[in-house]
């Protein structure tokens, strides 16, 4: 497997620099003389929006009052990026966001009800009500940017025009500017053409491209598969010799964008999608980690198949239960590897799921909040196992007893937990007082022995995780 160094001490200086360097410059560098953009690539179409089946009408209001408020104070405002790759396809967007060439300063003004975020990338959040809208301004490519030794840019804040703005995004599709009061769409790269043509595109060298922002080669995949794009070829070959550069991006980055990754709806795609290119091999650990166990895939495939259901039926997925799902099989080795040496079941996987999690958590930087999650959900599987006495109530009771029980079904679906047990709790959770008690009255021979019964008995290889569902 190609598990990654960890940041280690050296990562750490440089992060900690990085700061100080920032602290001593300054964080919003003033609006940059025209030296510092670069040359245009082509000259720009121009649109009549309407005429390419774009309408006002769909943009959501939060996104249409940001642009009309900044175009009345004078300033240009236009939808890009995903709102309207989507909308030109005919898919419902997941975000508006919206660029202007007002500074984060002058969009502040303008919003009562705004706030600057971000550090390597400036941005201003407009809140309305829940909804947020993302507001950038436009950005120039550094000529001499501040890079690591690997030519990822660490910094990405010198103001631009919108046509420097265009040249800096990742994608001919996710570079077309949508002007909703003007019936306006402004393309750079001929963005258009490969929507229409179903065509994922970098903008630029692609391989330089991604030596800046490692992070666009996880973009590639996700595009890819959610739109169901082909890849052009001089995007998709750099990608084998600099897939490893993936490790150089701060794991807090590297945690939302396979998040994004996940929550597309496609996100079984998409991991067939990085396998069938071979950029699964260290271009994130936790992918090795999924794709190379066959014991595990049946379970993936279970777990990933119900993830994008829920997406695509418009629910919520919990990142918690994502990624515990996704990080079981290693849980799962490794608790059998303890229990295999002669640990008791329970300490065996507290100790099994206490590595997984340090080791996840120091490259994926997964959230304390997630984390704890994932903890519950995996410590509580042993749970459903006893099912003598009172168990099963007290378990019905547990705050995360339904995230727990879905997780069951997901094993029992892909064979690793015996089908009777699945049925056996779907029966107690639907059942009536008198049914759960007959239920519990008539609890399969064995599969009620507490832990301390059964911690007096000789551990067995196998016995850790399902089979200890189904003793002797
Ligand atoms: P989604 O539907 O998943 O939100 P999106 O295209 O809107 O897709 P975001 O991550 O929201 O993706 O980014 C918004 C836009 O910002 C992109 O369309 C792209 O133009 C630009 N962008 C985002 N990340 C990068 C990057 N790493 N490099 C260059 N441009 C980027
Ligand atoms: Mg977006």
């Amino acid at each position: 497997m190609n598990s990654p160094s960890s940041p280690g001490l050296p990562g750490l200086l440089s992060r900690l620099l990085s700061r100080s360097i920032e602290r001593l410059f300054g964080r919003s560098p003033a609006p940059q003389p025209a030296a510092a953009k670069i040359p245009a690539k082509s000259v720009a179409r121009s649109y009549r929006a309407s005429e390419l089946g774009l309408r006002p009408d769909t943009v959501p209001h939060s996104a249409m009052r940001t642009c009309q408020v900044l175009q009345q104070a004078g300033y240009l405002a236009y939808i890009v990026g995903g709102g309207v790759r989507d909308s030109l396809l005919g898919m419902k967007p997941k975000d508006f966001d919206v660029a202007t060439d007002a500074t984060p300063e002058q969009v502040i003004k303008l919003f009562r009800r705004s706030r600057a975020i971000g550090r390597r990338f400036q941005i201003v959040h407009v809140m309305y009500g829940r909804e947020v809208i993302e507001v950038s301004t436009f950005r120039a490519k550094q000529e001499n940017a501040a890079t690591d030794a690997h030519g990822r840019v660490l910094h990405d804040n010198v103001w631009g025009s919108i046509e420097d703005d265009s040249a800096r995004r990742d994608f001919t599709i996710n570079a077309l500017y949508y002007d909703p009061i003007g019936d306006t769409l402004i393309d750079y790269h001929d963005g258009v053409a490969d929507i229409q043509q179903r065509t994922l595109r970098m903008i630029g060298d692609p391989a330089t491209r991604y030596r800046e922002d490692p992070v666009r080669m996880l973009r590639t995949a996700r595009f890819a598969a959610k739109l169901g794009f082909q890849i052009e070829p001089a995007t998709q070959t750099p990608i084998a010799e600099l897939a490893d550069l993936i490790h150089n991006v701060p794991p807090a980055r590297l945690f939302d964008e396979i998040l994004k990754l996940l929550e597309t709806g496609h996100a079984l795609q998409s991991l067939h999608q990085l396998r069938a290119q071979g950029l699964h091999h260290g271009l994130l650990p936790l992918l090795d980690v999924i794709i190379e166990q066959p014991d595990g895939e049946r379970f993936i495939t279970a777990a990933l198949t119900r993830t994008d259901e829920r997406v695509l039926a418009g629910k919520p997925i919990s990142p918690g239960f994502l990624f515990a799902t996704l990080l079981w099989q290693q849980v799962l080795v490794r608790w059998r590897e303890r229990t295999g040496r002669g640990e008791h079941t329970i300490p065996a996987l507290m100790s099994a799921i206490d590595s997984v999690v340090d080791e996840q958590c120091e490259k994926l930087a997964i959230q304390k909040r997630i984390a704890a999650d994932m903890r519950e959900i995996w410590s509580l599987q042993p749970r459903f196992e006893r099912r003598n006495g009172r168990s099963p109530l007290r378990l019905l009771e547990h705050l995360r007893f339904r995230a727990g029980y879905d997780f069951l079904l997901l094993r029992v679906e892909s064979g690793e937990a015996p089908a009777e047990l699945g049925q056996w709790w779907t029966a107690f959770v639907e059942g009536d007082h008198d049914r759960r008690e007959a239920l519990m009255a008539r609890v399969p021979a064995g599969s009620g022995n507490g832990a301390r019964k059964r911690r007096r008995r000789k551990p067995r290889a196998d016995a850790a995780p399902a089979g200890g569902s189904t003793p002797d």
